[in-house]
This record gives structure tokens, sequence and C-alpha cells, in this order.
């Protein structure tokens, strides 16, 4: 590991000071992928912002609905009550990840930070534009099994990794953060990027910006949602493909739809069109076949990956078969 300064902060506007001060300046949360990065000589900061001394540890109500500190560790928003009563598909998301240990560590704004699994971007002895612009992508032609099969570019064919952001997505959540320019709110969609040419670029944060909150709004699906992930262990894995599917359903019929997927592209995956598609309809399983068809348009595989495809289609109809509370099989 290289040598790098380590400063503690205790307010906001320090923090954000801090952060400016350079390049090679990174916050520090609960460290569980930044300090594997810096082992494996990814990340080299010559500055490590603490920020585990701001107060930003809280889960409030705040606007009809929820806002859960930064520094909120994952298991500490699985177990709040508001989010068990109000938001159990954001619990339940968290929980499908990482291990009890991880969770106590990681937060809030870490999880929507952390980077991809590709084992690539980790062997720096392999090229890989995320890691080294220009340098190529080992992915594209190698062993691509854990890789994107929607939204990819010619540059990167990785995925994002979280889970707890998959239900954010289905959940609207905004991102709250305080820059060199003040505050201002990201909502997730906008959040994390597309590969595109600039692949070593994950989200729209600026430089210099703090992750200060994340706002749910008051709808939280609480009575029809589920998360179903498919991985190559039972837990402790990260997902091959992930769905976050959330329903209102009112006189038998699907009055409002949310659906989010994971481990299929860079970014929480999210089609208004498949939404569109279950709005009025009957909650059946034509009706989430279609959705499943409309979610995964375009989706192609890259040989080892191209089972994706049919594994998603596979996931969306059991979640959202499990979201109406018609069985748990496909
Ligand atoms: C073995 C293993 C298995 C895992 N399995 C899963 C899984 O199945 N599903 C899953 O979703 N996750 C999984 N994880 C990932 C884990 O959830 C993340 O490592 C964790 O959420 C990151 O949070 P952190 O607070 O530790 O982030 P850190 O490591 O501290 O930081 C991550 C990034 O976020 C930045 N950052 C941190 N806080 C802020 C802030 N407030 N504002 C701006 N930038 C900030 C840091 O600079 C850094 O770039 C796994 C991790 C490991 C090691
Ligand atoms: S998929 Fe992206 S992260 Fe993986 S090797 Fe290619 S460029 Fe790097």
């Amino acid at each position: 590991m290289n040598p790098f300064l380590f400063v503690r902060v205790d307010d906001v506007a320090s923090a954000v000071g801090e952060a400016t001060r350079g390049d090679g300046t990174r916050f520090i949360g609960g460290g569980t992928n930044l300090l594997d990065l810096m082992k494996a000589g990814v990340e080299r900061p010559v500055r490590l912002v603490d920020v585990n001394g701001l107060p930003l540890h809280e889960v409030a109500e705040h606007d009809g609905g929820l806002r859960i500190g930064a520094l909120v560790t994952n298991a500490d928003v699985a177990a709040h009550p508001l989010v068990e009563l109000r938001y159990p598909l954001l619990a339940e998301a968290i929980l499908a990840g990482a291990s009890p240990q991880l969770r106590n560590m990681a937060t809030t704004g870490g999880n929507l930070l952390q980077r991809t699994r590709c084992y690539y971007f980790y062997d720096v002895a392999t090229p890989c534009n995320k890691r080294d612009p220009g340098a190529g992508c080992s992915a594209i032609d190698g062993f691509n099994r854990n890789h994107a099969i929607l939204g990819t570019s010619e540059h990167c064919i990785a995925t994002h990794p979280s889970d707890m952001c998959v239900a954010l997505a289905a959940l609207e959540a905004v991102v709250q953060v305080e820059g060199p320019s003040g505050a201002r709110s990201i909502p997730l969609a906008e959040f994390h990027r597309l590969p595109g040419d600039s692949p070593q670029i994950d989200s729209n944060l600026g430089p210099g910006e703090l992750i200060t909150a994340v706002e749910l709004p008051a709808k939280g699906f609480p009575d029809h949602h589920a998360y179903v992930k498919a991985r190559d262990r039972h837990s402790y894995a990260f997902a091959l493909a992930s769905a976050a599917a959330a329903l209102e359903i009112d006189g038998g019929r699907i009055a409002e739809a949310r659906l989010a997927l994971g481990g299929v592209a860079h970014k929480p995956w999210r089609v208004a069109e498949a939404e569109a598609l279950l709005r009025g309809q009957q909650p059946d399983d034509d009706a989430f076949r279609r959705a499943a068809e409309a979610a995964l348009t375009g989706a192609a595989g890259f040989g080892h990956n191209t089972f994706k495809i049919e594994l998603a289609r596979r996931v969306i109809v059991r979640a959202l078969r499990r979201a109406a509370g018609i069985g748990r099989s496909s």
C-alpha cells in the first residue's frame, strides 16, 4: 500500500474543504471497498478524509418520506423500524448483499459509490479502461461471466454491484450532496452513469462533492414488493442478475409498478416502458413476461454472460410474482 495522509473531519464544510485540495483525496466511510482497492493498487489516494465523525448517522422522517444519513450503516438502515415498516423492499435488498460483518461497516454513501467487481479492474496486471483510460478492456474478449448485458459500450462492460441501489432506483430515491458550489439533489436515476467513452467515471458526483443523505419519497410500496437476487452462492456473493419489484394493486389491477434490475448494467437498470406495460393489467404471468421482455430490450451478451438474458427474464418474473403475492416459482 502507498503512503497517504489521514485526515479526520467533524463538520461537512471541512470535509468538502479537504476534498477540494486535490485529485488525490478520497473520502472514507466504512472502508470496505476503498481499502480493498488500495491494497490491490487500484486506488492510490494521497489524502484520506475520514467522514465518520460527521453528523450524518441519523434516519429521520422528512417531507412525508425518509432521510437516511450518508453514514448510517447498511445494517442499521435494514433494521430501522421505519424502513422495515414503510420501505421493506430496501431492507430486503440490503440484506441480500454482503455479510453481517460487512453490513455493520458499510455506509449508505459508500454503498452508492462502491466500484465494479469486474475481476480485471482489480487485477492491475491486465488492461482496463476503467482503471487506466485508453488501455483497453480485458473483459470484452475475456472471461465476462459477471458482466453487463445492457447499456454497455465498446470501452467497458462492467456492472454496478450494489443491491441497495437497485431498491433505491425502484423507490425513486434522491441523493443529497454538498460540494464546493453548495448543496444539490441528484435523483438516483441520474446518479450512476453508463460507461460510454469514459468508463473511468462511475457517477455524476462532481469533484469534492460529499454525499450527505439519501431521501426516500413517501411512497414505499410496503404491501407488494420483492427483491430477487440470482447469484453463484446462496449468500455472500454479488448478483448475476437481480430485480426489485414494487406494485400497487387496486381492485385486482396494477395501479402503479416499479421495476429495477441489478447485475446487468453499469447502473441500476430501470425501463419506463416495462413499468407502463404493467399499469392497468391484472397481476398475472402474461403481464409479467411482457414486462420482462420490455425491460430486457436490447440485451446482448458477450459469450460467457449470455445466459444472463434468460436468467434476468426469470428473475424479473419471479420478483413480480412475489410482489403480487402469487407464489415463489417462475
Ligand atoms: C467480500 C465482499 C462482499 C460484498 N458483497 C456485496 C453484495 O453482495 N452486495 C452489495 O451491494 N455490496 C456488497 N459488498 C460491497 C459493500 O456493500 C461495499 O463495500 C460497501 O457498501 C461500501 O461502503 P463503505 O462505507 O465501506 O465505502 P468505502 O469503502 O468507505 O467507500 C467507497 C467509495 O465511496 C466513497 N465515499 C464513501 N462515503 C462517501 C460520502 N459520504 N460521500 C462521497 N463519497 C463517499 C469513497 O471515497 C470510496 O470511493 C461486498 C463487499 C465485500 C468486501
Ligand atoms: S469491463 Fe470495464 S472494468 Fe472490466 S476490464 Fe473492461 S473496462 Fe475494465
